[in-house]
């Protein structure tokens, strides 16, 4: 079994109060499977330039990752700068650079398709995620994951995708964006009365996730005590950790969902403790596993 994600691959400038970084590797999914590696084979979808390393597809793939879907196109690779005034507030976007991505057509090789049965879709132009919709013969569990700057310039190409996905994840500010609505539990309803989505859940950084039904509602701490220096990829890591635990779960429901929300809150809690993928790439299983065991207590109220 094995998760594909399809997302972006990066050089991050990133600034926060704790320092800066230039031309940094990041992007949705690398952040994502490396997250999801602990527990499952991701294999990635996306594309790079010329002028990316090639080491670090040989690191990738030590650590179970399949790169055979990530492409090597003439040009450069895409690029993202971005701010945090504080660490806990949404980064100021100071620069996007496509690049590479502006003409990019998601191809899935034959070899991942085989046995497959998640999908993520992390932030990436909403047209590609539509391609790669397209192109499924079989049902598969979709997640689905964006960003302000693709709901405010691809907001028709973003609704087409999100009538056919099964669970979506956004921060509270994409959430408000989509819906048009201040209220927060409008917004919610705004999701579950306007697209057949089944699970959304909403990121509140420092104030935990929240998982939507259209009947109940459940709310997972982060943790507490991570040493915050870059939030970057936290979302992702999130993401990665979470499918690649729904992976491994008998069933997707909203036990296994809360379940891996705990273990994914527990992963992007290392992702934030350095600048970029360095604390998340010389992760260990047995730290990981001991602070998701940790989350898991500080999570339990009876
Ligand atoms: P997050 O988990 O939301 O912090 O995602 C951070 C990653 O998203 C960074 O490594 C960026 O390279 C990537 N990113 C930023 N803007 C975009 C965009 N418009 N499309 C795809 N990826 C992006």
């Amino acid at each position: 079994m094995s998760i594909i994600v399809v997302g972006s691959t990066a050089f991050d400038d990133i600034e926060t109060p704790k320092g800066k970084r230039k031309r940094i590797i990041g992007g949705s999914c690398i952040y994502f499977s490396l997250a999801a590696c602990f527990k499952s084979k991701p294999k990635i979808v996306s594309v790079v330039g010329k002028d990316f390393s090639k080491k670090i597809f040989d690191k990738l793939n030590k650590k179970n990752i399949d790169t055979e879907g990530l492409v090597v196109a003439n040009g450069k690779t895409f690029s993202w700068g971005g701010k945090y005034k504080s660490i806990s507030e949404d980064p100021e976007t100071k620069f996007t650079n496509l690049n590479v991505f502006e003409n990019f057509k998601p191809s899935i090789p034959d070899s991942y398709v085989r046995n497959n049965k998640i999908i993520f879709l992390a932030n990436i132009d909403p047209d590609l995620q539509n391609n790669v919709l397209d192109s499924m013969k079989k049902k598969k569990f979709i997640g689905l994951d964006t960003m302000n700057f693709w709901i405010l310039s691809k907001r028709k190409s973003l609704d087409r995708a999100l009538n056919k996905i099964d669970l979506l994840t956004i921060n509270e500010l994409e959430l408000s964006l989509i819906s048009n609505k201040k209220s927060f539990k409008k917004s919610i309803q705004y999701i579950f009365n306007n697209y057949p989505i089944k699970y959304l859940i909403v990121k509140k950084g420092s104030a935990g996730s929240i998982l939507a039904t259209k009947k109940s509602f459940k709310w997972i701490p982060c943790f507490p005590f991570a040493n915050m220096t870059d939030p970057t990829g936290a979302g992702d890591s999130f993401a990665g950790g979470l499918f690649s635990f729904l992976e491994k779960s008998k069933k997707i429901d909203e036990n296994s969902i809360c379940l891996g929300m705990i273990y994914g809150s527990a992963i992007a809690s290392f992702t934030i403790e350095s600048f970029g993928i360095n604390k998340i790439m010389n992760l260990k299983s047995n730290e990981l596993n001991l602070r998701f065991n940790e989350l898991k207590k500080i999570s339990k109220i009876l």
